[in-house]
């Protein structure tokens, strides 16, 4: 078999074995990559919390003391809804030169790619000067512990590493006609917060005795829909505007400027200008016939990186202005970043001169959250999410997460070449 074969073949196993987190059942996932791993020599342990629930990590010791690189990814996926799905997402049908089924783009791709690089590389008898580790963690997607977060605190050897690649970026975009592909080094920081209005409750049938928290919390709501908040330039994305547009507009006019290059860059940048509000969850009372005297609003906040909780709890409270309610951040979390630059940063813009000429690697930040910022939290990974892809980015995008998620076998022959690239590079 060719090795884009096996990546083929190895694909459509993982999305046989159905990992859909919760419950994860990622073991069975674990025991499939490392029975594939140990029969071409590579060496693998898995580590569970739980024994239904494990991390496999596989290794290719390096000669020396150089710098290690690992793949990091994830074996877990989320919820497919057969009703909604053309094919069995279950299946791990290739149609046409796609393979379809839940993971094939997040990220079960990825996983099988990353393995078959590690079982080239071993094949070769290649040794890398540091090591080259490959990791295929489970629970990202619902993120309850028995993942990353649980590897990189209960068993750091085994995922200590200077360089990390990881899901994220690596999409080709087509900006006001320049290829850039783009590569995550950043990740906003998740911060959520729960907005509390009081009221007065009573009967229904009644109003005008109580005071009804749900009525006075909808202009508040309303308000957190329009939110805005004053835009900054972060260094990834002053990067990614200077490889678009060859020099960085102030703050205040960069969403135009990407916009009057592109829609699509419009889109890109928006999230990363500055903190983002989204009400997603609301509870007041629990009976039809009584007027609630409490309700609860969860609003989804995402901070840029170094961004302090005292400053956004500022801004929030500015935007809605004085009134009966209380603010509550219920969670912390990510918003690490790596330099732009150094030995993995070379691999990126090598490998994309070489696939493309004239296309160029940009400098990005991812808007939501990834395992990548696990390792750079412990260990001070330099961690970038590039895995590149060809499909249009919004196809992509529809796709993840969603029904008749499928990946073109020319897209796993790029990644593989891109991870076989980035172990020869870094770990040389
Ligand atoms: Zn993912």
């Amino acid at each position: 078999m060719t090795p884009l074969a096996e990546v083929t073949d190895l694909l459509q196993r993982l999305i046989r074995v159905d990992t859909t987190n919760p419950p994860g059942n990622e073991t069975a996932a674990a025991e499939l990559l490392r029975d594939y791993l140990e029969s071409a020599g590579v060496e693998c342990r898995l580590y569970a919390r739980d024994p239904s629930r494990a991390n496999l990590v596989a290794r290719i010791p390096g000669r020396g003391d150089g710098s290690s690189l690992a793949m990091l990814s994830h074996s877990d996926v989320v919820l497919a809804d057969p009703a909604e799905w053309a094919r069995d997402p279950f299946a791990g049908e290739l149609v046409d030169g796609e393979v379809w089924g839940r993971g094939a783009l997040d990220m079960k791709g990825e996983v099988a790619a990353s393995a078959v690089a590690m079982a080239t590389l071993a094949r070769e008898g290649w040794r890398g000067s540091g090591d080259l580790i490959f990791v295929a963690a489970a629970d990202e997607e619902v993120g309850d512990g028995y993942g990353m977060r649980w590897l990189v605190d209960a068993h750091p050897a085994a995922v200590r590493t200077d360089f990390s690649v990881n899901e994220g970026s690596g999409e080709r975009v087509e900006l006001g006609g320049r290829v850039l592909y783009l590569c995550s080094m950043a990740e906003k920081i998740g911060s959520p917060f729960v907005l509390r209005v009081h009221g007065r409750s009573g009967h229904a049938s009644m109003p005008a005795i109580a005071d009804n928290a749900l009525v006075k919390a909808a202009p508040l709501v309303a308000r957190l829909g329009e939110f805005e908040a004053e835009p900054q330039l972060i260094p990834e994305v002053e990067e990614f505007l200077r490889v678009l547009l060859g020099d960085v507009p102030p703050a205040a006019d960069a969403l135009a400027a990407a916009n009057a290059l592109s829609p699509l860059a419009g889109e890109l940048v928006a999230p990363l200008l500055s903190m983002t509000v989204a009400p997603t969850r609301a509870r007041a009372s629990d009976k039809r016939n009584v007027i609630p005297g409490l309700c609860e609003v969860t609003v989804d906040r995402r901070l840029l990186p170094g961004q302090s909780a005292e400053e956004a709890d500022a801004a929030v409270r500015a935007w809605l202005g004085d009134g009966e309610y209380e603010l509550e951040t219920i969670q912390r979390e990510g918003g690490t970043r790596s330099p732009i630059g150094g030995p993995l940063w070379d691999a990126v813009t090598t490998f994309v001169e070489q696939e493309e000429p004239g296309a160029r690697a940009a400098p990005f930040c991812v808007a939501g959250g990834t395992d990548s910022h696990w390792l750079r939290q412990a260990f001070g990974t330099v961690a970038y999410g590039f895995f590149p892809a060809r499909m249009d980015p919004e196809v992509s995008a529809r796709l993840i997460h969603s029904a008749n998620e499928r990946v073109p076998v020319e897209n796993l022959d790029l990644g593989l070449r891109w991870l076989l690239h980035a172990a020869r590079s870094v770990c040389a």
